[in-house]
């Protein structure tokens, strides 16, 4: 406890959620764990957002984020929400293992793993050890790379066993967000004819995270309009890195632009544009390639919710509607597009761009190429001039000259500072992740606080840990994530 006080005065939270209509939450109890124990406590995240080292660090936060006991003044709930499921939809999903815990300066306090909730259905509303340092791994990376994302603050082993395949140990993850509304939150009031509530819904959301937001009755439309800009700009990011998210469920898309639900998410190693890793992705519906397309379909599931806010003729509403998703794709491509041209180095886009960046990943995909390393080499060797180092990304001696050529020609108007801001050395790769959880559940947690400060700096260089920049060998690759609930 580093010699600091017990229980110093905890901070100022507050639930602005709670005071929205009953039919978004239920009154959560989570059931006392024995004996928590804190395994990794984020103090840079706690100062970021007014929590002191010292509360993060008390008996009090211990027993409040796994659950055992609620923040003073503030309900503890689980939200409600609905969603579409690989496509199906469930009019009630809610958190099932997870309770709001309360807000501070903005940004919800969210336990994952704290037990059973009035939407629990058949789970048992705990979450693996496993699981929970997974997502505090990628979420902290993914904020590190700048990529909008909720993020972990804490994970506290429940010292409790949790049954799946095989017996597992039991963890509470405490999730850091802007906000824990997804498109499914939509849903479910549309699928109750639930208007009013909607409307006050977006009314909480534009005021929570929404700052130049318009009044009047044009609000609706102007924040289909906000959230379909952000998740354009969110999946263009998540591409330039090589990052599946897995599960695209409409509940699994915040509408403030995060990125949230790790489950069975990965950064890509060998480039393949169809590269799936989830385990219950049978289809390839959420591959690399296709999450554009998905957030558009997803987008399209919030505006019919959204439909009846836009104006109170159904054509007039759609038209409206129609008129913001056809927007997505060109500000994806746009977004994507100035990514992509930074990761080669170029200082602003120009005409045929795009046409070099399809080429490129072509050349990648054919070769197989490491996303990461790929582009990582291509900063070094602009550095040193150098172009012999990248030639080994290529099938053959001839495409590698052919492309160096282009590029070379086109990089009259080199950017080294944005090709070193757009291209890291770290990411969490598959088989590191799983070395430093193996680790971890034999209370060995060096290996993950060594991975968790690479990922931290992930565009430094980080002497002695150079390894853990490199693909996995063909025996340590990594095939298959597991939702790992
Ligand atoms: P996810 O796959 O984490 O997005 O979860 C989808 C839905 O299943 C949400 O409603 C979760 O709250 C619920 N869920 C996932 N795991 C559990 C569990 N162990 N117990 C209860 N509900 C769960
Ligand atoms: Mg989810």
């Amino acid at each position: 406890m580093r010699g600091m006080a017990e229980n110093p005065s905890p901070p100022f939270f507050v639930s602005t959620f709670s005071k929205l209509p009953e039919s978004l939450f239920r009154a959560a109890e989570p059931k006392r764990v024995a004996s928590p124990k804190a395994i990794l406590l984020n103090n840079v995240l706690a100062a970021k957002i007014g929590i002191s080292a010292q509360w993060l660090h008390s008996t009090e936060a211990l027993h409040a984020l796994v659950g055992n006991q609620a923040l003073p003044e503030v309900p503890r709930i689980a939200m409600a929400y609905a969603g579409h499921q690989f496509g199906n939809f469930v009019p009630s999903l809610g958190d099932g293992r997870a309770v709001l815990l309360g807000e501070i300066n903005g940004f919800d306090l969210h336990l994952k793993g704290s037990g059973r909730t009035a939407f629990s259905r058949g789970g048992d509303g705990r979450a693996t050890l496993s699981a929970m340092l997974r997502e505090y791994i990628m979420s902290e990376a993914m904020a590190a790379l700048d990529i909008p994302t909720t993020r972990s603050l804490a994970v506290i082993g429940t010292g409790e066993g949790v049954p799946r395949e095989r017996m597992e140990r039991g963890a509470v993850l405490t999730r850091v967000a802007k906000s824990h509304v997804r498109v499914g939150t939509f849903q479910y009031l549309a699928a109750r004819g639930e208007e009013a509530t909607m409307q006050a819904l977006v009314d909480h959301e534009l005021a929570k995270n929404f700052p130049d937001a318009p009044e009047g009755a044009g609000r609706f439309i102007w924040f289909l309009r906000q959230v379909i800009a952000r998740q354009a700009t969110l999946i263009a990011k998540w591409m330039c890195v090589g990052f599946i998210h897995g599960v695209m469920n409409t509940d699994n898309m915040q509408v403030a632009g995060e990125t949230i639900d790790y489950g069975p998410c990965a950064f890509m190693d060998a480039f393949d544009p169809q590269k799936t890793f989830s385990s219950i992705d049978h289809t390839g519906r959420y591959a690399w390639d296709k999450q554009p397309v998905i957030a558009l379909w997803n987008l399209t599931r919030l505006a019919e919710a959204l439909l009846p806010l836009f104006a109170s003729e159904t054509n007039a509403a759609i038209t409206l509607a129609e008129a913001e998703l056809k927007n997505f794709m060109l500000h994806f491509e746009t977004a994507f597009e100035a990514g992509m041209a930074a990761k080669l180095g170029f200082a602003e886009i120009r005409e045929g761009d795009a046409d070099f960046i399809a080429l490129t990943l072509q050349n990648m995909a054919n070769s197989k190429a490491d996303f990461t390393t790929f582009f990582s080499t291509l900063t070094e060797a602009v550095k040193l001039d150098n172009d012999k180092k990248i030639v080994h990304f290529f099938n053959n001696a001839n495409a590698a000259t052919q492309w160096l050529e282009s590029w070379r020609k086109r990089l009259s108007s080199l950017s080294l500072n944005r090709m070193k801001t757009a291209n890291p050395n770290f990411i969490p790769r598959n088989h590191r992740v799983e070395e430093a959880l193996a680790a971890a559940n034999i209370d060995d947690l060096k290996p993950l606080h060594r991975l968790l400060k690479v990922l931290s700096k992930p565009f430094e260089k980080h002497e002695g840990d150079e390894e853990l920049a490199l693909p996995p060998k063909p025996d340590e690759e990594v095939l298959q994530t597991f939702c790992g609930t």
